[in-house]
C-alpha cells in the first residue's frame, strides 16, 4: 500500500505554475495585468527570443515597498483581496496571489520596485522558487519584473515550447488583449530589440483597434452601444453597459478569434455571447465565416464570478440569458438601421486584394452598361433562350410566379411569433421601413433586366437587386420565424411516399429525424434503407417530396456541416428557402416585381442572401455623375 505524503511547497508551486504558466505568453499576461492593476499609465514590454529567454515588463504604477517584496513573490499573497466577500466583487485583474510565485518557481525572476513616494528602490531575485535577499537599488518609480530562462528547471515544459515565432505570436496576442482593454495606458512592445508596437494613450479606442488590426478594418466597423437596466428597479447596481464595434459583414474571418470581448477591462471568452454574436449576423455571413467584434461590457463586479478559471479567461455571469438578449438585440437593432449594401466603387479605388465580390461586381457593371445601351428586356420581353432554367414546376413553362400565393402562409415578423431563444429584436416591422430598407419602396419604378435583376431608382441613386437572392432572403427570414416559433406548416401526404435512400442517407435521416420534423419534413422508417415521407414543408408543395428529402439529407451529409443543431437547422432553412425562391431567369410580371419589392422589408437584412452574397448593389448618384464626368 503506497504511503500518503504531504507535498513540499515547492512541488505544490510547480503544480500550480503548470495551471497558470503554460508558455511565455502567460508570463506576459500576468505581468501586464499586475502593471495595469498597479494603476500604471505606461507599460513597456520587452521580449527576447519569443519570451523563453527573457520577458521584461516595466511600469510606472504604485510600486511595492521593500519589506513587501518577499510577500509579493510568495504564493497565495495578494494585496487585492481583504476579506472573503471581496472574492465576489473583484475589481482588479488579479486576485489569486499566485502569478508571481508561480513564475518565480519555474524561472529566474528579478523584481525591482520603487513606490511613488520613495527616493530609492529595492529588488529581490528568485531562482527556481528560491528567494534571495531584498537589496536596495536605484530604480525609477514603479515596478520592473524580469523573467529569464523560463522553465529552466522543468525541462519537460521547456520541450513543449514552440519556435520563437510561434511563441512570440502568443505573446503578441496576450499583449493585444490587455492593450485593447486599457486604451488609457501607453504601451510599447519590443521583440529582440525591434519595436513592434508603440501605442499612445491619447489615441482613443478606435485608433488602438486600427493599430492592431489595420485601418481598413477600423473604417468598416459599426459602433454599437446599449445599456440594460434590468427592469429599472435595480438601479445602477444591476446595470449592464455594452459598447464597442462590430465589423461590417464585408469583413469577416474563418474563425472566431477576432471576437474581442472585454468584461470590466478583462479579456474573456464566452460561448454563449459568441453564439449571440453569430446569431446577430445570421444571414449576413456565409456559413463558416465569423463576425469580427470589439465589445466592452461594464457591470457591477457582483453580477459576475471571475473565480471559475485559473487564468480567468472564462467567467460565470449571474444572468447570462439577459446578456445574450442584450447582445442580440443591440446588434440586430443596429443592423436594421444600418445600410450594409456594398457600394460599387470605381476600379481605381478598388481593393487590389480583391473582395470576393469583385468578379460579380464587374459582371453587374456590365449588366448596367448593357441596360444603358438599350439592350434591356422589359417585363414584356420573352425569357431569353439559354437563360437559367429551373426544375421547379412552379416556374415551369414560363408561368409568372404568384408571389402573393406565398404571402398568406407566413406570419409577418414581429406579430407575436418570436421563438424561444429569440428575444424580440429591433423595432417592430412598421418601423423597419424607416431605415435604409425604405429604398426598395414599391413606389419607386423598377425594371427587370435579363430576367434576373431588378433595377430601381432610389433616393440615393440606382439599386440593382438580385431577384433570387432577395426572395430567398425574404423566405428564409419567414421560415426562420416560423420554425423558431414551432409553427412550421407541414403538408400531410394522403399516401405516404416511400423513398429509397443510400445507407448514409438513411442513417442521416434517422439521426436527424427530429430536426427534419421541425422543418415540416416528417419521415418514418420503412425497413432497410427505405423511409416513408408522411409530410413535408408546405412551402415546397410544388416539389417532389423525394427530391426535397434527398436535398436536405445531402446538406446534412456534406463535409462542412456545422456540429451545432441550430446551425444545422439553419443550413436546412437555407436549402428550403433557396429551393422555394424565384430563380434567376424567371420572368416576373410587374405585380410580382412590386410584390417582391414590397416584401423586401420583411427580410431581416435585404442586402445579403443567406449564402452571404449581396442581394443588392447601389450605384450612388455621385458615382454615376463621376463616371459620366459630371462631377
Ligand atoms: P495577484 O495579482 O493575484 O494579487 P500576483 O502574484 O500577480 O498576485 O502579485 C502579488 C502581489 O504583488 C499583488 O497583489 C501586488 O500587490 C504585488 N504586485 C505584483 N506586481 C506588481 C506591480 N507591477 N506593481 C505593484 N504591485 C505589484
Ligand atoms: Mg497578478
Amino acid at each position: 500500500m503506497p504511503a500518503i505524503r504531504q507535498l513540499s511547497q515547492s512541488l505544490i508551486n510547480k503544480i500550480a505554475a503548470g495551471e497558470v504558466i503554460e508558455r511565455p505568453a502567460s508570463v506576459v499576461k500576468e505581468l501586464m495585468e499586475n502593471a495595469v492593476d498597479a494603476g500604471a499609465t505606461r507599460i513597456d514590454v520587452t521580449i527576447g527570443a519569443g519570451g523563453s529567454e527573457v520577458v521584461r515588463v516595466v511600469d510606472n504604477g504604485c510600486g511595492i515597498a521593500a519589506d513587501q517584496l518577499p510577500l509579493a513573490v510568495a504564493c497565495h499573497a495578494t494585496s487585492k483581496l481583504a476579506g472573503a466577500d471581496d472574492l465576489f466583487r473583484v475589481g482588479t485583474l488579479g486576485f489569486r496571489g499566485e502569478a508571481l510565485a508561480s513564475i518565480a518557481e519555474v524561472s529566474r525572476l528579478r523584481l525591482r520596485s520603487r513606490p511613488a513616494g520613495n527616493d530609492h528602490g529595492a529588488e529581490i531575485e528568485i531562482v527556481g522558487g528560491k528567494p534571495g535577499d531584498v537589496v536596495p537599488c536605484g530604480a525609477p518609480p514603479g515596478t520592473s519584473v524580469e523573467v529569464r530562462n523560463l522553465f529552466f528547471n522543468t525541462p519537460v515544459r521547456r520541450k513543449f515550447l514552440r519556435t520563437t515565432q510561434t511563441e512570440f505570436g502568443h505573446v503578441s496576442e496576450a499583449f493585444t488583449r490587455i492593450a485593447l482593454a486599457a486604451p488609457e495606458v501607453h504601451f510599447t512592445l519590443h521583440h529582440n530589440d525591434r519595436q513592434v508596437f508603440e501605442l499612445a494613450a491619447s489615441d482613443g479606442w478606435l485608433e488602438r483597434i486600427a493599430r492592431f488590426f489595420g485601418r481598413d478594418l477600423a473604417e468598416n466597423l459599426i459602433a454599437v452601444q446599449s445599456t440594460d437596466d434590468d427592469d429599472g428597479s435595480g438601479g445602477q447596481a444591476r446595470q449592464v453597459r455594452l459598447d464597442g464595434y462590430v465589423a461590417n459583414p464585408t469583413h469577416s474571418r474563418s474563425n472566431n478569434r477576432m471576437q474581442y470581448l472585454l468584461l470590466n477591462g478583462r479579456y474573456i471568452r464566452d460561448r454563449s455571447l459568441q453564439h449571440a454574436l453569430g446569431e446577430a449576423y445570421r444571414g449576413l455571413l456565409t456559413t463558416g465565416r465569423y463576425p469580427i467584434a470589439f465589445l466592452r461590457l461594464q457591470m457591477s463586479p457582483e453580477l459576475v464570478d471571475v473565480n471559475v478559471h485559473p487564468t480567468k479567461l472564462e467567467v460565470r455571469f449571474q444572468d447570462s440569458g439577459r446578456l445574450y438578449s442584450q447582445f442580440l438585440s443591440t446588434l440586430r437593432g443596429k443592423f436594421l438601421t444600418t445600410d450594409l449594401t456594398p457600394r460599387v466603387e470605381s476600379p481605381a479605388d478598388e481593393d487590389p486584394t480583391g473582395g470576393h465580390d469583385a468578379g460579380r461586381t464587374s459582371e453587374l457593371r456590365q449588366e448596367l452598361v448593357d441596360w444603358a445601351k438599350g439592350g434591356v428586356c422589359g417585363w414584356n420581353a420573352a425569357p431569353r433562350a439559354g437563360g437559367a432554367t429551373t426544375s421547379g414546376p412552379s416556374t415551369g413553362g414560363g408561368q409568372p410566379l404568384e408571389l402573393t400565393r406565398l404571402e398568406g402562409r407566413f406570419a409577418r415578423p414581429g406579430d407575436g411569433s418570436a421563438g424561444r431563444a429569440e428575444p424580440s429584436v429591433g423595432p417592430p416591422t412598421a418601423d423597419r421601413t424607416a431605415g435604409r430598407n425604405a429604398e426598395f419602396s414599391p413606389a419607386a419604378p423598377a425594371l427587370q433586366v435579363h430576367n434576373r435583376y431588378l433595377v430601381a431608382e432610389t433616393e440615393e441613386g440606382v439599386t440593382i437587386i438580385d431577384q433570387h437572392a432577395l426572395h430567398e432572403q425574404i423566405l428564409y427570414e419567414r421560415l426562420r420565424q416560423r420554425v423558431l416559433s414551432g409553427a412550421m406548416e407541414t403538408q400531410k401526404l394522403l399516401v405516404p411516399e416511400p423513398v429509397d435512400l443510400s445507407a448514409p442517407e438513411a442513417a442521416a435521416a434517422s439521426e436527424h429525424g427530429e430536426l427534419l420534423a421541425r422543418l415540416g419534413m416528417i419521415i418514418e422508417p420503412f425497413g432497410g434503407d427505405t423511409v416513408l415521407v408522411a409530410g413535408f414543408p408546405a412551402m415546397l408543395a410544388n416539389f417532389n417530396p423525394a427530391e426535397v428529402l434527398r436535398e436536405l439529407l445531402a446538406q446534412l451529409l456534406s463535409g462542412d456541416r456545422p456540429p451545432q443543431q441550430d446551425d444545422l437547422l439553419d443550413d436546412l432553412l437555407h436549402t428550403v428557402a433557396c429551393k422555394a425562391a424565384i430563380k434567376a431567369g424567371d420572368r416576373l410580371a410587374p405585380e410580382e416585381i412590386a410584390s417582391l419589392l414590397e416584401q423586401s422589408h420583411l427580410a431581416g437584412n435585404p442586402h445579403h442572401c443567406p449564402h452571404g452574397r449581396p442581394t443588392a448593389l447601389v450605384f450612388t448618384r455621385e458615382e454615376l455623375d463621376r463616371r459620366f464626368k459630371r462631377g
